[in-house]
């Protein structure tokens, strides 16, 4: 049998935590054959509801869940762990100007970062959940040295599978069939949701491209773009919460890929620290389409970039630049 892989989530007690722990205790982020060991970390106002969890945890006698440690304390949280989800932050309140949020969660980051780079296992793989989520992973890259810039992602992979939901329903074919969307930059509402290089699965085996298929650029350049920048808000609207089960799927499906690898021909989107690719600066976690193998990813190149696009990529990479120095004037 395999050795469990420890499995650290932050702020395990929200909602998406709650939806995230069951998933990963079944399977659905390392494997079906793959023992986990849950590692759950949230602050004291939120210890007697992490216990409940514990319990929950306890009572769904999964299979695969090998041990639950349960705590307040980072330093047992990050001991010998494999895989780190953060999804603890501060949230942003109603009134609560920009830098104050910045500035919380810079120092939440910043003390995360240097905890588990003292007790996770060296190779140690880190998502990002927590917004501003790109920003977030930056500051924990630079307190964290002695991780690989590598190992230090964030979650665009929710955009990319809502931009393969709106896809799939304008075409009325099965999601599964449409592959190769792009979420570029921030997973903001400046982020571009890119549908120039998408294809559908042809009845004869082979692919068609999107923009071939739904034959309204118009469309493509305007609506799908805003529904996929916005549908974090159509959620909120609806549910009078934001939208949890989607994004604790989406964490999954990033470390699953992270891990076991893409299938043949087929891109995803995650937050990785830019080495220049596209024109991007070095020096921001930006989102790129990447493959992904033997738990190494790479950003997919040689994607031919239209004018449109090239404007869109500059602004949102533009509103990275600037929470950079925001996150940065916060550390002084
Ligand atoms: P959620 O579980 O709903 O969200 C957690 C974080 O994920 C938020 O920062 C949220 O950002 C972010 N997020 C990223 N993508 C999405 C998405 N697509 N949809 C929704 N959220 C997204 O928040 P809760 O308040 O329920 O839980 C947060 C937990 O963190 C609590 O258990 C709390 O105790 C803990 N916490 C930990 C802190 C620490 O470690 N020091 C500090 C504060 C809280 P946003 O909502 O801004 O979009």
């Amino acid at each position: 049998a395999k050795d469990p892989v420890r499995v650290l989530v932050t702020g395990a007690a929200g909602q998406i935590g709650y939806a995230l722990v069951p998933m990963i205790a079944r399977g659905a982020m390392l494997g079906p054959d793959q023992p986990v060991i849950l590692h759950m970390l949230d602050i004291e106002p939120a210890a007697e509801a992490l216990k409940g969890v514990k319990m929950e945890l306890i009572d769904a006698a999964f299979p695969l869940l090998r041990d639950v440690v349960a705590t307040t304390d980072a330093v047992e949280a990050c001991k010998g762990v494999n895989i780190a989800v953060m999804v603890g932050g501060f949230p942003r309140k109603e009134g609560m100007e920009r830098k104050d949020v910045m500035s919380k969660n810079v120092s939440i980051y910043k003390a995360q970062a240097s905890a588990l780079e003292k007790h996770a296992a060296p190779d140690c793989k880190v998502l990002v959940v927590a917004n501003p989520a790109n920003t977030n992973a930056l500051i924990f890259k630079e307190f964290a040295p002695s991780i690989p810039e590598k190992n230090i992602t964030c979650l665009t992979r929710l955009d990319h599978n809502r931009a393969l939901g709106q896809i799939s329903e304008k075409l009325n074919v099965h999601v599964s069939e449409v592959k190769n969307v792009i979420i570029w930059g921030n997973h903001s509402s400046t982020q571009y949701p890119d549908v120039n290089h998408a294809t559908v699965k042809a009845t004869n085996g082979g692919e068609k491209p999107v923009r071939e298929l739904v034959a309204n650029d118009n469309w493509l350049n305007t609506e799908f773009i805003t529904t996929v920048q916005q549908r974090g808000a159509a959620i909120i609207k609806a549910r009078k919460l934001s939208s949890a089960l989607s994004a604790a799927s989406a964490a999954c499906d990033h470390i699953r890929d992270w891990v076991l690898g893409t299938p043949k021909g087929t891109w995803v989107s995650m937050g990785v620290y830019s080495d220049g690719s596209y024109g991007i600066q070095p020096g921001l976690i930006y989102s790129f389409p990447v493959t992904c193998e033997k738990g190494q990813w790479s950003i997919v190149q040689g994607l031919k970039i239209d004018e449109f696009s090239r404007a869109k990529m500059d602004a949102t990479a533009k509103e990275l630049v600037e929470e950079k120095s925001l996150a940065y004037s916060c550390l002084n």
